[in-house]
């Protein structure tokens, strides 16, 4: 009987054994980037650019999304979709991060803090562009996941730590340029606090569970703000303490 199941195994293929091969993630993964190429030139009129930096393509296509979601959801990382990772949180839509990246307009020498590390993949993406990435997250499960991950893949210039992002990260402030990626309805003052004249800050702004907008803050080298909304989009609520 032993010798009837391992020849029924062998003759559909070790795959078939493990429930179906891995599919071909480096061809996914340019699929979505080609993808995302045509969401830009639809979106081109509201977001104010009908293409985004090549780096930023090229941090894409070198960031292995599939070992950021969790294992039941891998064959659809290469989706232009959020997933859920747990937690009630989702890793966002490979568009947005690739907006979100480009709105940035990030310089190999810079750093930048992240809040809201989800899964990890969107500070993966600006460790591939920048010199360091400092990254925040409330939960604390999802915020060990994520350094475990960092750890396995071999990311070395990102520090992530477990703490409420509204108040940054005054240690390790200022900051060339800041991203948020869990909505709240106001811009946190800390974190305008902690850019440097001449940064950037990317965040959804509107109350949790409606649309929010995507808004685009500048402080300048006289340390004014200028803020400008790009796009409606929907993120997970910024929570804590505030
Ligand atoms: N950038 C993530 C997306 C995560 S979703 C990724 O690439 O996967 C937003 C994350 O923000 C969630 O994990 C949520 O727990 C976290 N978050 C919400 N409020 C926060 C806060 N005040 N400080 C830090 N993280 C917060």
């Amino acid at each position: 009987m032993r010798v009837l199941v391992l020849l029924v195994c062998l003759a559909l293929g070790p795959a078939s054994v493990l429930g179906g091969s891995e599919p071909d993630f480096e061809r996914l993964r340019k699929e979505l980037i080609r993808e995302i190429k045509e969401d830009v030139r639809e979106t081109a009129e509201s977001i104010g650019r009908d293409h985004f930096q090549d780096k930023v393509f090229q941090a894409l296509a070198s960031v292995p999304r599939h070992r950021f979601v969790p294992e039941k959801h891998r064959r659809r990382a290469y989706e232009n979709r959020p997933l859920p990772i747990g937690y009630g949180q989702t890793i966002s839509q490979p568009y947005i991060v690739a907006l979100m990246t480009d709105l940035l307009d990030l310089e190999p020498e810079e750093t930048v803090l992240e809040v809201g590390t989800g899964s990890g993949y969107q500070a993966a993406v600006l460790a591939e562009l920048v010199r360091k990435v400092v990254t925040v997250e409330i939960i604390p499960e999802l915020a060990k996941q994520a350094k475990q991950r960092f750890q396995l893949l071999g990311i070395e210039n990102i520090r992530a730590a477990q703490k409420d992002g509204y108040y940054g990260f005054p240690e390790e402030a200022p900051f060339d340029a800041i991203m948020v990626t869990a909505a709240g309805d106001h811009i946190p003052p800390p974190l305008i606090k902690q850019l440097e004249p001449g940064g950037r800050m990317v965040l959804p702004v509107g109350g949790p569970f409606m649309v929010q907008q995507l808004t685009l803050v500048r402080k300048d080298l006289n340390g004014e703000i200028h803020t400008e909304q790009m796009l409606p989009v929907r993120f997970v609520p910024l929570t804590g303490g505030h």
